[in-house]
């Protein structure tokens, strides 16, 4: 199994409780954070529309909404691709088990989560 991911959305998959912005959205996610979960699948990382994305209502012609929105999430996504090797696909549990080396309290994501309209919702941002 190969997932396409965005920088940011491998924080959003870890804080993952079933909410989102409509149901064939939530239904995707919940797909996408079981296969994430298995030694056989593999990530190749992004700072554009993912796996996610393509679920989403709020995908307006191959970018997050307009201009400016677009801006805010690729600035998001490159917070966190500045800091994981992005030159190959890696093995996703692999993958997962850095981020949480790398993304371990609230300092680590604040300019990836503080903005973000679930992080007062969100597990992984309230765990941290
Ligand atoms: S607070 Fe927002 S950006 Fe951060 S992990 Fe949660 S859902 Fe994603
Ligand atoms: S289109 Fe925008 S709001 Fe929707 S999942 Fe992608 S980054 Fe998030």
């Amino acid at each position: 199994m190969k997932l396409v991911l965005r920088g940011h959305h491998l924080l959003c998959l870890k804080g993952f409780q079933g909410y989102g912005y409509d149901e064939a959205f939530v239904r995707n996610m919940v797909d996408i954070n079981a296969k994430r979960k298995l030694d056989t699948t593999t990530v190749t990382l992004t700072n554009s529309a993912d796996d996610i994305c393509k679920a989403c209502p709020n995908l307006n012609e191959g970018i997050c909404e307009n201009e400016d929105q677009n801006k805010r999430i690729v600035g998001m996504d490159e917070e966190v691709l500045k800091k994981l090797d992005i030159t190959e696909e890696q093995n996703a549990i692999e993958l997962f088990k850095k981020v949480d080396l790398i993304f371990n309290t609230k300092e680590s994501v604040c300019e990836i989560c503080s903005n973000c309209m679930w992080h007062e919702k969100c597990l992984f941002y309230r765990k941290l």
